[in-house]
């Protein structure tokens, strides 16, 4: 059966006030479910809240229409993400004074508050769950969506996957990354494969190892064609084990929660073309489109995914000279990787389905 999924678009029809996108966010949290099911519960409030001159996070007028619904239903919730100390989310209002509710590091000040989970996938071992989200009654997952360099496409299960944990968790997702694989014994060190790299994306380490920044590298293999000796080589499924471990992750997070205990709310705002973590903020890929939010996190996924089309690229949103791949989401056109595969590897940890229906929020 396809899950219900709410959409308050950014189009408007009338210059007014009840037809903005915070107006209709609160339409949309009435219409949620949501009253009912924080009421008495301590409920953290996942987001990114964004570093350096970035610009481009979840606007705080949300956050603090989010942590007004929830109170006034009798939820007890917080702001949270990781880094908190050293990002400075007051830097971009997020502040106890405005949005009403403390902020504070999923993994307390010091980083050191956690769950461990044994898993086994490659070599993620552990998924370290923060503490203060591990203890909290409910989650509301509340993603800003837009492109990733690793694994092409960040929204809800990002959020989840690489910010509920720790440091040493997000390094073992970080070492599943991959693609390329280069052979030593085959290599003359003449460099040509660095120079042809448009992204900044290689080097060679000082021991002379090749090495591959896969934030940055498309799998365009413009270094696989110009190796005289063939000693760089695609492994296309190689990334999706990133992908994999994503989802791995965010099934041990979510299992920490009971089933009805979890929420989604994807904002499809400022979708720039790289994650909030890089510090900074680029123009928009596509215009505005709204807010998808719902129960089941595939569903939640696929409707973003589905809404941000090619045809509505911005060019400006993609960096000049940068050559966009010939088919595919906007999304594997510039990261050349499909953000699809993310939802593929959720819905194998039986965590929803890409079945949905939309009700639309007006
Ligand atoms: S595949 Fe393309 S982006 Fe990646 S390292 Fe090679 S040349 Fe650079
Ligand atoms: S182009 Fe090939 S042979 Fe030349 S440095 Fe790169 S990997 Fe080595």
């Amino acid at each position: 059966m396809a899950s219900k999924v709410l959409f308050a678009p950014v189009a408007y029809s009338r210059y007014e006030e009840s037809q903005t996108l915070p107006a209709k966010f609160d339409r949309l949290l009435e219409a949620s479910g949501l009253a009912e099911r924080v009421k008495d519960k301590s409920v953290a409030i996942k987001m990114h809240v964004g570093c350096g001159t970035s610009y481009s996070t979840i606007p705080p007028v949300f956050v603090r229409k989010l942590v007004n619904f929830v109170k006034k239903n009798g939820g007890n919730c917080f702001i949270t993400d990781h880094y908190i100390a050293s990002r400075n989310p007051g830097m971009r209002g997020y502040t106890e004074e405005y949005v009403g509710a403390p902020v504070i590091d999923a993994c307390g000040y010091f980083g050191k508050y956690y769950y461990t989970k044994e898993v086994d996938y490659r070599s993620l071992k552990h998924i370290d769950i923060a503490g203060h989200i591990h203890d909290a009654d409910f989650l509301i997952d509340f993603s800003h969506v837009k492109g990733h360099g690793a694994c092409a496409y960040g929204g809800a299960c990002k959020n989840i996957a690489m910010g509920c944990v720790t440091d040493r968790t997000r390094r073992q997702l970080h070492g599943l990354e991959g693609g390329l694989l280069w052979e030593a014994d085959l290599c003359t060190q003449c460099e040509q494969c660095i120079q042809s790299c448009n992204h900044n994306a290689n080097r060679f380490s000082g021991e002379g190892e090749y090495r591959v920044n896969y934030h940055n590298c498309t799998l365009c293999q413009h270094c696989v064609k110009v190796c005289p000796t063939g000693a760089i080589s695609l492994d296309s499924h190689n990334y999706e084990d990133f992908q994999r471990g994503m989802a791995i992750c965010t099934k041990t997070v979510l299992d920490t929660f009971e089933p009805d205990n979890v929420y989604y709310i994807n904002m499809l705002i400022s979708i720039t073309a790289v994650c909030d973590c890089w510090g900074m903020t680029t123009p928009s890929l596509v215009p505005d489109i709204g807010i998808i939010a719902g129960e089941d996190i595939v569903a939640v996924e696929a409707a973003s995914l589905d809404m941000i089309k090619f045809e509505d690229l911005i060019a400006v949103g993609v960096p000049e000279g940068m050559e966009l791949g010939p088919s595919g989401h906007l999304f594997e056109r510039l990261h050349y990787k499909n953000p699809y595969t993310q939802l593929t590897m959720l819905e194998e940890q039986g965590l929803g389905s890409r079945e949905y229906g939309l009700t639309e929020i007006r």
